[in-house]
């Protein structure tokens, strides 16, 4: 199982050599825009490499949302974001939860997931998988608690949806990281990525603000002990660039033995 961490796109394959990476994580294009992302130069290498690459959709993608002016722009950009990381070799692309809103009903969010899924197979398929990501926040979040997780995956389980768990996203959004992985598969059935991150805000605060392991408000030892329960890979999306990131890849490589 890789350990790596998420980085600036320009070149990615370097960062990951500064870290000692073998993985690594980036956005395509800006992730608070509507951009569609453009063939990258550097795609053959990628393909080609050693390290796992992952591709993150922009934030703004929420599929959930009962307003069709983000619902179906956000539906079109993931596709196209699939098929550009599928271009690039990637084994996952992470898309956050979403959220429908205060005064929606989450059963409209859950809906509109299984539809984008629906509109995926009528685009000529995933090309690879989808990796639903745990949010810490969201009016309304499609996968912030648990109990509405299970819902969701109602929805999209049976469209072969993948899971991306977020540490801090988890404790932030509430949910005790004891026993977390047997509680997510009891749900999805599966954990195809650990974004191993530690939290500034306390738990339950809904604070999506990451932290460098050992320095936020989540015991260290329960990141290491969900990465070696899920037996997945795990990408660290922590600040101090190359220094900090690399202190938390070792980190992580020394507890979990890896
Ligand atoms: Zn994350």
């Amino acid at each position: 199982m890789r350990i790596g961490a998420h980085v600036d796109p320009a070149a990615p394959l370097e960062e990951a050599a500064s870290r000692g990476a073998e993985a690594v994580q980036f956005f395509l294009t800006d992730p608070q825009g509507y951009k569609t992302p453009k063939p990258r130069d550097d795609a053959a290498a990628l393909r080609e490499s050693e390290v796992d690459i992952y591709v993150h959709a922009p934030y703004i993608v929420n599929v959930a949302s009962p307003n069709n002016r983000i619902r179906i722009p956000s539906r079109k950009l993931l596709m196209a974001h699939a098929k550009a990381a599928a271009e690039l070799g990637a084994k996952g692309l992470i898309v956050h939860g979403g959220h429908v809103g205060k005064d929606a009903d989450l059963a409209t969010g859950f809906d509109n997931w299984r539809k984008a899924f629906e509109y995926a197979e009528s685009d000529g398929g995933l090309p690879l998988p989808i990796l639903i990501e745990n949010t810490a926040g969201g009016d309304n979040a499609c996968a912030r608690r648990f109990d509405d997780l299970a819902r969701l995956w109602e929805a999209v389980g049976s469209f072969g949806a993948g899971f991306c768990l977020d540490t801090c996203h988890a404790f932030a959004g509430g949910e005790d990281l004891v026993g977390i992985v047997d509680r997510v598969k009891a749900i999805t059935g599966r954990i195809d990525l650990i974004h191993a991150n530690d939290s500034k805000g306390g738990f339950d605060s809904g604070q999506d603000r990451h932290d460098n392991l050992g320095n936020g408000k989540i015991d260290p030892e329960l990141i290491v002990a969900a990465i070696r329960a899920a037996g997945a890979p795990a990408v660290v999306e922590t600040p101090g660039g190359s220094e900090g990131q690399t202190a938390d890849i070792s980190f992580l490589r020394e507890r979990t033995g890896r």
